[in-house]
């Protein structure tokens, strides 16, 4: 008794599926892994603590990742404000320019593909008598330049805009975008949690203000994030957590260092990286479209070209994406396209963006795939997919398995 059983029990006796959820949150490298260990456990001090050498060695591990943080997206290190990820980076960024900056308007605008993160944020500055333009946006995802040049007015101060969508992965023109704001005078922000690691981003070559960078779609650990926020010029914020003064006044808290030296190293690894992921990124996308190709309905949801290649939100014609989920689930782990969770029982904001109806969104699977995906698994997968699309197909209809009403 004991040890054995309770081990037992905790072992899974089947293999878990394979992982195609990298949007949800990725692996963490065990590069990552390695780097953060001695800062868990053996390198515990403040990097606050001024004092003594604890604090010392800590203050320069937190000073290399944020140089290895800045490094991948073209920022100064003193550029990079640490958050505890990027819902708290969007909210500092959204509130902490809107406030500081109220006096000059009260007028922003974003996207309703936006992520809840930003979305949310916005509904309650509305609360705070902002008034905010939700621009829709084509079938393809993206944004209508004109429409977004159109909802500027003279009380703008604010604007949101995703460089890749977490449910879609298209790629909105943010130099474009910004390039607007920036004649204006309007502060824009562009949540890239999605973005790091899958194309070059170089902040200083863009007209972007502020931008909301995550680790743990980036292989880092969960609970740790940043903001970019620009120095030339300088872009005031309200800070939203007050204490002692961390982060020059803008975040207060004890920095976590084992996260941020985590989040620094997947950062390193995503720059030096950066090609060579992109390029197994195309081939296995490739080989994916090309398996499933000839079967009949079949979509892929979102523009095909400017989009991050390890995207692949798709669905079959007549086929529930939650029967075909339920019919995969020990085969691989997928997020249900139409967002259908038992936390938002609602099909996706994101596909009905697009014009999907709310049967096309039901019908939709988001897969995700990642630096750790190979070959074999998008062949195991798209094989399982043939398969139980036929299957599907072939049930009468009315059964319960098939017709799930829109999610
Ligand atoms: C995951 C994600 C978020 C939320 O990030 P957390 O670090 O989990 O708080 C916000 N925006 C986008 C686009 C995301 O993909």
């Amino acid at each position: 008794m004991g040890s054995r059983e309770t081990q037992n029990a905790m072992t899974r006796t089947r293999p878990l599926p394979i992982y195609m959820d990298c949007a949800a949150t990725t692996p963490v490298d065990p590069r990552v892994v390695a780097a953060m260990l001695p800062w868990l456990r053996d390198q515990f001090g403040n990097p606050a603590s001024s004092t003594h050498p604890w604090g010392w060695e800590a203050r320069k591990a937190v000073d290399t990742a944020r140089r290895q943080v800045a490094a991948l997206v073209g920022a100064d290190a003193q550029e990079i404000v640490w958050t505890s990820g990027v819902t708290e980076s969007d909210n500092l960024a959204l509130k902490g320019a809107a406030q500081f900056h109220r006096n000059r308007g009260r007028h922003v605008i974003t996207v309703a593909t936006e992520h809840k993160a930003v979305l949310d944020t916005l509904h309650a500055l509305e609360q705070e008598s902002f008034q905010v333009t939700y621009l829709g946006v084509g079938s393809d995802g993206l944004l209508n330049l004109d429409e977004f040049q159109a909802a500027l007015r003279s009380d703008t101060v604010l604007a949101s805009v995703m460089l890749v969508n977490n449910e879609v992965g298209v790629i909105q023109d943010v130099a474009a975008i910004g390039a607007l704001c920036r004649e204006r005078g309007v502060i824009f922000h562009v949540d890239a949690a999605q973005a790091t690691g899958k194309m070059p981003i170089d902040v200083h070559a863009l007209p972007v203000d502020l931008m909301s960078l995550a680790s743990h779609k980036t292989y880092g650990p969960k609970g740790i994030g940043a903001l970019y926020v620009c120095r030339r010029p300088r872009v005031r914020l309200q800070a939203q957590m007050h204490g002692g003064g961390h982060e020059g006044g803008l975040r207060s808290g004890t920095l976590p260092t084992h996260q941020i030296v985590g989040m620094g190293e997947a950062f390193r690894i995503a720059k030096e990286e950066l090609d060579q992921d992109d390029t197994r990124a195309r081939a296995l996308h490739r080989r994916f479209l090309d398996g499933l190709r000839d079967v009949p309905g079949f979509h892929l949801n979102g523009d095909a070209i400017r989009r991050v290649p390890q995207n692949l939100n798709i669905r079959f014609d007549g086929v529930s994406g939650e029967a075909l989920m339920l019919a995969l689930q020990d085969v691989v782990s997928v997020s249900s396209g139409s967002a259908c969770t038992s936390a938002n029982p609602e099909p996706s904001h994101v596909l009905r963006a697009l014009g999907l109806t709310d049967e096309q969104a039901g019908a939709s699977l988001r897969m995700t795939f990642g630096r750790f995906t190979t070959e074999a698994e998008i062949d195991t997968v798209v094989r399982a997919l043939r398969e139980n699309v036929e299957r599907l197909r072939r049930l009468p209809a009315g059964d319960s398995e098939r017709t799930h009403p829109g999610c």
